[in-house]
């Protein structure tokens, strides 16, 4: 089907299977072929390219990027919307649908065989807001040869992770990888449902390995985001917390959003 989001063709799949959006699955439909293009744009995807794409719902966001990339390979948690996709999609011979949580997915596997046939491999995805932070940790640990996340996510969360004063475990884990900035906001307006707040795209260029051992040291160090680095990493270094503190050249009394990653990357070699 041509331009799946047109609100008539949005509405007629949608009834036609009887599908109403799951809010377990985060499903907010894109309806506005005018901001895909304009999201589909930011990503500079091309024939070379391969997209994984997240939560393909009806397909608006999967057609558009097929007329640009190479391939689109994409996960969909929802089998319910299997008859939808085979009617929305089944004519684009470019893209492909698994069904599959996409946290299952063995990402560093499926993008080293993708890179044997694709310059380029990225994510594109209107992130279900439900698990966002649990998708982009799981694409930035998965270690794998991809070239970037564009990713929807609320505007809030946008801003937030695009601010250099706010830390978090996931800001941290982001800029181990590489850079991570906003690219365009997107209102609440083109969505069906609209949910309740805007959205933002953001860009996540990936250009460094992600030092697994990290996992071990940032939730820890997070526990309780008021107290002190030393308090939160008594329970991990027991009474070698002060000399390990010290010989990374880390005040005990600093909260664990001032440390910078070079500390928590020295922090890794007493794991
Ligand atoms: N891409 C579509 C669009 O832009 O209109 C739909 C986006 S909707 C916000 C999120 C999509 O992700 C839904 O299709 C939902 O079923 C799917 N989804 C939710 N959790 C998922 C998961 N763990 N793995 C794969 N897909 C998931």
């Amino acid at each position: 089907m041509k331009d799946i989001a047109k609100k008539s063709n949005t509405v007629y799949l949608l009834d036609k299977y009887q599908i109403q959006a799951s809010k377990k699955y985060g499903q907010n439909f894109l309806i506005d072929l005018n901001t895909i293009k304009k999201i589909v744009n930011t990503t500079n995807i091309d024939k070379d390219t391969c997209v994984i794409e997240i939560g393909p719902g009806i397909g608006a966001l999967s057609e558009q990027l097929s007329y640009h990339a190479g391939h689109v390979l994409c996960y969909e948690i929802d089998t319910r919307l299997k008859d939808v996709l085979e009617e929305s999609l089944g004519e684009f011979k470019n893209i492909e649908v698994i069904y599959q949580d996409f946290l299952t997915v063995d990402l560093k596997n499926v993008v080293d065989d993708l890179k044997k046939r694709y310059h380029r491999v990225c994510i594109v995805a209107n992130l279900p807001y439900y698990i966002t932070s649990d998708i982009l940790e799981h694409i930035i640990t998965s270690n794998s040869q991809l070239s970037s996340i564009h990713a929807m996510v609320q505007k809030e969360v946008a801003v937030k992770l695009t601010d250099q004063n706010y830390h978090s475990p996931l800001t941290f884990m982001i800029e181990s990888v590489g850079s991570i900035s906003l690219d365009m906001i997107v209102s609440k307006n083109v969505f069906s449902p609209a949910p309740h707040v805007d959205s933002a795209i953001i860009r996540i260029e990936l250009n460094r390995e992600y030092n697994p051992l990290l996992n071990f040291i940032l939730k820890p160090a997070f526990t309780q985001k008021r107290k002190t680095i030393y308090n939160n990493l008594k329970g991990l270094f027991h009474e070698k917390t002060k000399d390990i503190l010290e010989e990374c050249h880390i005040k005990e009394n600093k909260r664990p959003e001032e440390l910078k990653i070079e500390d928590y990357l020295k922090l890794t070699q007493f794991l």
